[in-house]
């Protein structure tokens, strides 16, 4: 046998291993420690897990994000502007924020703008909400958790506030304004 980098044990086996993804499971043959029960994977597993994930007709997690609950109203009002149930507008706006906005060169300097303007208005009692999440958007959350050391729930409460503010933002960000409702327009057709 060989030796877990983990626990440094001479107990590394190969065959079935559970990986936990969100609230599911998947099991793959792999290098696992029998001490420890650390997985090696493989840049073959990792795609193999993305397939799987990829390809599950349901979702993987449900986060419980607080929210204020004048961000709700508005994002209700929005959804329903764009032809989209709520919980999907709450997709949109994560996966505009991660995919599209941090890809912006002055992004650090945007999100310390909008968040704080959008805490100002924003600014009232919070409620519990429920977001499910399928295995891409997990996986991005799970990404943007780590860099920004937050929690994903976190990450959704963040995404939520700033498309909401660049919605409803007069001169201050029209540009980020027009790229997102475009952004929401192709995301109501396809969904
Ligand atoms: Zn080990």
């Amino acid at each position: 046998m060989e030796i877990c980098v983990q626990c440094e044990k001479e107990t590394v086996v190969f065959g079935p291993a559970t990986i936990k993804v969100g609230d599911k499971e998947f099991t793959l043959e792999t290098e696992y420690c029998q001490g420890c029960d650390s997985v090696g994977l493989t840049p073959d597993n990792f795609r193999q897990i993305d397939e799987w994930g990829n390809a599950l007709p349901t979702n993987v997690a449900e986060f419980q994000p607080y929210l204020p609950t004048k961000i709700i109203a508005a994002s209700e009002r929005y959804a329903k502007q764009f032809g989209l149930k709520w919980a999907e507008f709450v997709k949109a706006c994560t996966t505009f924020y991660l995919v599209e906005m941090t890809k912006e060169k002055e992004f650090k300097i945007l999100r310390s703008e909008v968040l704080a303007e959008g805490t100002d208005i924003f600014n009232s009692a919070k409620q519990k909400v429920y977001v499910p999440v399928r295995y891409r958007l997990f996986k991005q959350l799970q990404l943007f958790a780590e860099v920004w050391e937050l929690h994903e729930t976190n990450v959704i409460e963040e995404a939520l506030l700033f498309c909401v503010t660049v919605l409803e933002s007069g001169m201050s960000h029209e540009a980020e304004k027009a790229e997102f409702q475009e952004f929401l327009e192709k995301f109501s057709m396809a969904s």
